[in-house]
């Protein structure tokens, strides 16, 4: 966890956009027949492993993989920090109301959070070009998408010119738990 924290806070320094992944044994076993999920795992700046199974996978293989980094406390972690260097966060995904739920319950567990921004996860393609003129506007360093694997990595890297994020993260159901 502290490596992969440090790294993002290297790519959000960096401000390159890249795409992170956290990836549970679901989402390798869907990228074994999903080639746009393989292709998009494999350009990925960084996939942390989130799950046992990954790990487990991992030192099967023999790679050196320390422990688990879920993708909620990957996030967690990084809304920590955020408000010490001023880090914008934007929630992008999830039902109507629950990111709005979400930012309320990070400005409470993260105090001078900036979340910029937040947008559910329910649209059609006629949508999207007004979602990531909104996400642009807002100037995040970090969005977190939750829109499902693989609909978050497939959106994020189709995206990623055109919004311009320093670190966009799929996180899954972190804002539905966030919410409560
Ligand atoms: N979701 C969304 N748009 C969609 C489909 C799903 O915003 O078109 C949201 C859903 O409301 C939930 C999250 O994506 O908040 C998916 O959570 P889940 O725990 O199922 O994630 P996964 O297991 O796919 O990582």
């Amino acid at each position: 966890m502290a490596q992969a924290v440090a790294q993002v806070q290297d790519y959000m320094d960096e401000k390159k956009n890249v795409l992170i992944a956290t990836a549970n044994a679901e989402m390798i076993m869907r990228a074994t027949h999903d080639e746009e999920l393989r292709h998009i795992l494999n350009e990925a700046a960084l996939v942390v492993p989130d799950g046992a199974g990954t790990v487990w996978a991992a030192h099967h293989l023999g790679y050196e993989m320390p422990e688990r980094v879920a993708g909620f406390d990957l996030a967690q972690e990084l809304m920590r920090i955020a408000p010490g260097k001023k880090q914008r966060v934007f929630f992008f995904g999830s039902a109507p109301g629950v990111a709005e739920k979400a930012k309320a319950k990070a400005e409470e567990l993260y105090p001078g959070i900036e979340i910029v921004g937040v947008r559910n996860g329910y649209f059609s393609a006629d949508d999207e070009p007004e979602i990531i003129a909104e996400i642009k506007a807002a100037k995040p360093d970090l969005l977190l998408a939750a829109l499902g694997v693989p609909k978050q990595e497939k959106w994020l890297y189709q995206h990623r010119d055109e919004l311009g994020v320093p670190v966009s993260i799929g996180v899954g159901g972190t804002l539905d738990v966030m919410a409560g």
